[in-house]
């Protein structure tokens, strides 16, 4: 049976690569090892000491890290994995990246005789834990066919967008869509509590009608509790917030809200909040107010 690899075990890559291992033998490499030990005691699997050595041993390999230059280094750095990967082997990126970043690596990897998918994903921290992710990707139809097993036990949706960097893209799509919607819950439950509301009836309420929406479902009461500690992290939405209002300059494609959310990004960081998650919009409401 093959052995699959996965690369990057944070708030996401860690229960991925768990679903991962109890379909296939795996082996897990992250730039910090105490997280790979941690991984190994949950879940059945072995350790790499670099991408590298994963190379020898595994043919199909999965990536969720940080960013670009995270991506750059485990792919193409000295000890990457196209310093050892065979001839035919997949690497499929779930990082969200730029689109330049995929176009980049694929190039490189075809000169190596390696597929490239960029993978990103769309569900959180909870979608990650429950096999329920959504992925949009970009690259060759051959290579995402034979990677659609793997991932079917961690997803429960995924489309091959077009070629490479068509996944990147989409996913841009997804956080432009979110930014804004965000902004608008954040906005709406400080209404309600400033005007004395019993906030979970107003929910109770409006998400059987047309502002319904997953952020209201899942977000909304941790919000209202105070609590910004679920996965997806706000130095992370300002990276992809970059990476989408830079496309879009290319694009000639105006994102009036998203800039003006990735701005209250940046406020949210200043106020120590790097590592909160995306609903802190609140937070920053009710410290301005
Ligand atoms: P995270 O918690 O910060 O985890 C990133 C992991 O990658 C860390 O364990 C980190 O290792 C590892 N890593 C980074 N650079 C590495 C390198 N060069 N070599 C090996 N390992 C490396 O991030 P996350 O929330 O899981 O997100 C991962 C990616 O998925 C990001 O691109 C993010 O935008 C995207 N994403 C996240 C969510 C979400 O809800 N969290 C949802 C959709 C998409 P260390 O332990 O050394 O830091």
């Amino acid at each position: 049976m093959k052995t699959v690899g996965f690369i990057g075990l944070g708030v996401m890559g860690f229960p991925m690569a768990g679903h991962i291992s109890k379909a296939f033998p795996t082996q897990v490499y992250n730039r910090t090892l105490s997280k790979a030990e941690d991984w190994a005691e949950l879940y059945s699997g072995s350790i790499a000491l670099s991408p590298k050595e994963m190379g020898t041993s595994c043919e199909e390999i999965f990536l969720c890290v940080g960013n670009d230059d995270d991506v750059k280094e485990v792919i193409a750095g000295d000890e990457g994995l196209l310093s050892s990967l065979k001839s035919g082997s997949i690497i499929v990126d779930h990082t969200t990246t730029s689109a330049t970043l995929s176009r980049e690596m694929s190039n490189m990897c075809i000169d190596k005789g390696v597929n490239y998918l960029d993978a990103p994903v769309s569900g959180g921290q909870a979608g990650a834990e429950n096999a329920a992710l959504t992925i949009m990707a970009g690259g060759d139809k051959d290579s995402y066919e034979k990677v659609c097993e793997t991932m079917g036990h961690y997803s429960k949706f995924s489309k091959l967008m077009g070629s490479s960097g068509s996944g990147q893209l989409t996913k841009m799509v997804n956080q432009i869509c979110i930014a804004g919607l965000v902004q608008g819950l954040a906005e709406g439950i400080n209404f309600s509590l400033k005007s004395q509301l019993d906030i979970s009836d107003v929910i109770e309420v409006i998400s059987k009608g047309a502002a319904q929406s997953w952020q209201m479902e899942n977000r909304w009461e941790t919000m209202s509790l105070d609590q910004y500690d679920h996965g997806f992290a706000v130095d992370h939405m300002r990276k992809d917030l970059k990476i989408a209002l830079e496309e879009a300059q290319k694009q000639g494609a105006s994102l009036e809200i998203t800039k003006l959310i990735d701005g209250y990004y940046k406020d949210i960081q200043d106020m120590g909040g790097k590592r909160w998650d995306t609903s802190s919009l609140l937070k920053r409401l009710q410290n301005n107010d």
